[in-house]
């Protein structure tokens, strides 16, 4: 299995991390998830993009440009002949003796490898259940960085409820899930929050809202509160392997008749003919 290590392809056990990497010990860093379908990465550009815009927002210069980035992980995918599945893509400050601010002379390392993941076919049909639970994130939310504590304790909240997604809400606000952004349909409008900084600007988030545009559902990014998502007529989240999952329950209470609305489905098919 081929991986991207800075500027060559090498084989995963021919490299090494080191202990004083500053994504390992200070999650001084940021990443990227991209879908591979058939071979083909989707959205790519727009992926790049939002790696490039974290990196400058943590102040971290990536050692190349957008046009060889993207064709050292078209490389990765071709010599890996990935059909579907994903990419990781990660940005470090680099190794340096254990200390706060920025290194001198530290050289960013990347990293990206590939993973088969199938379509989350399940979960797309029949719908995923959630809980609600506080955002305990930092304030940050729109740069992808390597911090993840935030998400990783409030899916696993949601795992140990048996559900598969935490919706999150700052003083009974929901923001977005633990990895996912989260809509909400009612009386025939799409509802999600606006694209600052206490959500992650999904790649999937922007395609669905393009998706109703064309398909004539009005959409309002607005903030919405914790009591209107069980009064939705529909409910669902979006993110790179996650799609459009439709919402059917939250804390055990069915959202509207526990089944996927007329909407989602609508949004489901637009989405597919994109990918
Ligand atoms: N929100 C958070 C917190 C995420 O971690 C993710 C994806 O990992 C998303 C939303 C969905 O973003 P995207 O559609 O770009 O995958």
């Amino acid at each position: 299995m081929a991986i991207l290590y800075n500027d060559r392809l090498t084989e995963r056990d021919r490299i090494h991390v080191d202990i004083e990497d500053r994504a390992y010990q200070f999650g001084d860093g940021i990443y990227e998830v991209i879908r591979v379908y058939e071979g083909r990465p989707f959205c790519l550009s727009e992926h790049i993009q939002r790696f490039e815009r974290s990196a400058e927002e943590i102040r971290l210069q990536l050692p190349y440009g957008r046009k060889r980035l993207e064709g050292f992980l078209q490389e990765l995918i071709a010599k890996n002949r990935l059909k579907d599945g994903t990419v990781y893509l990660q940005a470090s400050r680099g190794a340096a003796p254990r200390s706060h601010p920025f290194p001198d002379g530290a050289r960013p390392v990347i990293i990206a490898y590939t993973q088969e993941a199938p379509r989350p076919l399940q979960f797309l049909e029949q719908g995923i259940q959630a809980t609600l639970t506080k955002d305990i994130r930092w304030l940050r939310c729109d740069i992808k960085t390597l911090n993840l504590l935030g998400a990783v304790l409030a899916k696993q909240y949601a795992v140990e409820r048996g559900c598969q997604e935490a919706i999150l809400h700052r003083d009974g606000r929901v923001t977005e899930g633990s990895a996912t952004n989260v809509f909400l349909v009612k009386d025939g409008i799409l509802y999600t929050h606006p694209a600052n900084h206490l959500i992650l600007h999904g790649i999937t988030r922007a395609v669905t809202i393009e998706a109703a545009k064309e398909e004539g559902i009005p959409c309002r990014e607005e903030a919405f509160t914790t009591d209107s998502l069980f009064r939705a007529d529909e409910l669902f989240v979006t993110g790179t392997t996650t799609e459009i999952s439709p919402v059917i329950s939250i804390d055990g209470r069915k959202v509207n008749k526990g089944t996927p609305g007329p909407i989602t489905r609508k949004l489901q098919q637009a989405f597919e003919k994109r990918i």
